[in-house]
């Protein structure tokens, strides 16, 4: 399973929500490094492994079944998504 990100871009404008972020956060939630307009990531190939799903799992969480740690990121993801009122992305 790989996880089935849209693109929607507000995982990188609500870095508020968890400390581990603060460092990318301007000062209102949105990563320094988001272009807004494109919706992208300026440093997407060499943006931080806290950024990096599939470096995290094998830096951090590899103890984890993969599938059940892409269907933990997918429960996250899916928050956002409902906090901005957009369609859920599905496992
Ligand atoms: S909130 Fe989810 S779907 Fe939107 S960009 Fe982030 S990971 Fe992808
Ligand atoms: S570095 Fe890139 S992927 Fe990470 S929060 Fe910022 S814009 Fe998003």
């Amino acid at each position: 399973m790989n996880f089935p990100c849209n693109q929607c871009g507000w995982c990188c404008q609500n870095l508020d929500k968890n400390k581990v972020y603060a460092a990318l956060d301007r000062g209102d939630g949105t990563c320094k490094w988001f272009d807004i307009a494109n919706k992208s990531c300026t440093i997407y190939e060499s943006r931080p492994t806290i950024c990096n799903i599939d470096a995290m799992h094998e830096s951090y969480f590899s103890d984890l079944d993969y599938d059940e740690y892409i269907a933990l990121n997918i429960s996250v993801c899916q928050s956002v998504q409902i906090e901005h009122q957009l369609p859920l992305i599905q496992i």
